[in-house]
């Protein structure tokens, strides 16, 4: 099972994704996370993401395709994308490895929260990446990069949309139905 979690910074996409994974015992591939730890390891990888996360902007597609052909060898079972893919290249490369591997994007679920919501949670989140600047440039980076892939998946009928407003519990029982309802 290969998932999407999809929608914009603050959305509760990951939260929903790591409850998701850890209750079907699925991969949560966060290339967000990935890259933090990578900084922090200050690998060479990390170094080269750093200035790009700090400024808000997307890493080079290439560095993230890596990322995630070795994230998927770790995720036999089940995987759930979250922050990934970020814009139609990244899209297009997903498609490629999987169909190398005989597999598919099986569903996509898209988040629907208020922008003023939105703005609250990033805030509240207090991540150095969460800056009013930064936070306004990541949700502007969204929109004229990562928003057109839901047009991408809807046309291809395997996007569904959760309200993303309201107790994480709640939100939990919409995912699971629109993940098994299709
Ligand atoms: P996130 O944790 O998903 O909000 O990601 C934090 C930051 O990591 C983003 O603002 C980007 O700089 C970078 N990043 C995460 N995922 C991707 C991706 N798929 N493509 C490019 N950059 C990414």
């Amino acid at each position: 099972m290969r998932l999407i979690f999809l929608g914009p910074p603050g959305v509760g996409k990951g939260t929903q994704a790591a409850l998701f994974c850890n209750e079907r015992g699925y991969q949560h591939i966060s290339t967000g996370e990935l890259l933090r730890e990578a900084v922090k390891k200050e690998t060479e990888l990390g170094t080269r993401a750093r200035g790009f996360m700090d400024a808000g902007d997307l890493v080079p597609d290439a560095v993230i395709l890596g990322l995630i052909e070795e994230a998927l060898d770790r995720a036999p079972d089940g995987a759930v994308f979250d922050g990934f893919p970020r814009n139609q290249i990244q899209a297009e490369d997903l498609d490629g490895v999987l169909r190398e591997r005989g597999e598919t994007v099986n569903r996509v679920i898209l988040f629907r929260v208020a922008e003023d919501e939105i703005v609250r949670r990033l805030t509240a989140r207090g991540r150095a990446d969460d800056t009013p600047e930064t936070v306004k440039h990541r949700l502007n980076v969204y929109e004229e990069n990562t928003a057109p892939l839901v047009d991408y998946y809807h046309r291809r009928g395997v996007l569904s949309e959760v309200d993303g407003m309201g107790a994480i519990p709640e939100i939990q029982r919409r995912v699971a139905a629109a993940v098994n309802g299709g």
